[in-house]
């Protein structure tokens, strides 16, 4: 029983000793802004860790950093890290499945985009959804203020803004535009064909490039889901480059 006091004892102390050992960020040095660096200083006065400390003691790890290690199958992970001596003559480092460095890295690369884009626009999706339960009155939390946001967005989503009545046309109800822009946008994440309709506010001349280069997103979330399934074994770097273009101009 003592024997166990002691033990426990030492292993506190011990804790202590190693939380005292480690080294925390110097705020000025890791933030130019003073807010956040007095919100570094603060924790640290009321001994709370931060990102910022973290990365004090945090060495990064020299095949991630490289972003040669891949354990996107069940065979690897497999990892090529560049010889010290570096590569004289041809690079035959491959992983089992014969993916280069290159092609390795290229996926991490790829995939880091896609998890941060699945992030993003999963929340732009739930705006969508709460904008579309606001248009028809189902919630009394939000309401749709700005109208004239609203009839200069319309067009994009081809909505609209105006409508015949004998003869004339006439300003449309704003609470049908709301409900039909709602509708139309958030089909944008699953829509069967077609491509992106806010690629259209891009200049004439950069929606030809991104149109004959092929990378014009279909839709949100079949250019994420391409992404994973495409990357999980082989895809090559040039695949890889017009699947991020089409992720990037999604975000655009
Ligand atoms: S996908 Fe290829 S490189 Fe990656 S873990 Fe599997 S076998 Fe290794």
């Amino acid at each position: 029983m003592i024997e166990k006091k002691i033990l426990k004892l030492e292993n506190r102390s011990e804790n202590i000793s190693k939380e005292q050992s480690r080294k925390k960020a110097i705020p000025t040095e890791v933030s130019i802004d003073p807010a956040t660096q007095q919100m570094i200083a603060r924790a640290q006065d009321l001994n709370i860790e931060t990102v910022f400390d973290r990365a004090q003691n945090m060495k990064p790890c020299n095949i991630g950093v490289q972003g040669i290690c891949c354990k996107n199958c069940s065979m690897g992970p497999c990892r090529l890290p560049l010889p010290k001596s570096g590569i004289q003559g041809e690079d035959d480092r491959k992983g089992l499945c014969g993916a280069t460095p290159n092609t390795i890295a290229a996926r991490n690369f790829i995939r880091m985009i896609a998890g941060g884009a699945a992030a993003h626009s999963d929340h732009g999706r739930c705006v969508a959804g709460v904008f579309v339960s606001a248009a028809n009155k189902e919630t009394d939390v939000y309401k749709i203020k700005d109208h004239d946001k609203l009839l200069s967005i319309a067009p994009y989503f081809n909505v609209d803004i105006k409508i015949e009545v004998d003869g004339e046309l006439v300003d449309r109800d704003i609470d049908e535009i709301a409900v039909e822009v709602g509708e139309k946008a958030l089909n944008e994440w699953g829509k069967p064909k077609g491509e992106l309709l806010y690629l259209k506010r891009a200049p004439e001349a950069l929606y030809k490039k991104w149109k004959d280069n092929g990378v014009l997103p279909r839709n949100i979330d079949r250019e994420i889901v391409e992404i994973m399934h495409r990357t999980h074994i082989k895809a090559r770097e040039r695949i890889m480059m017009d699947m991020a273009t089409r992720r990037d101009l999604e975000s655009a």
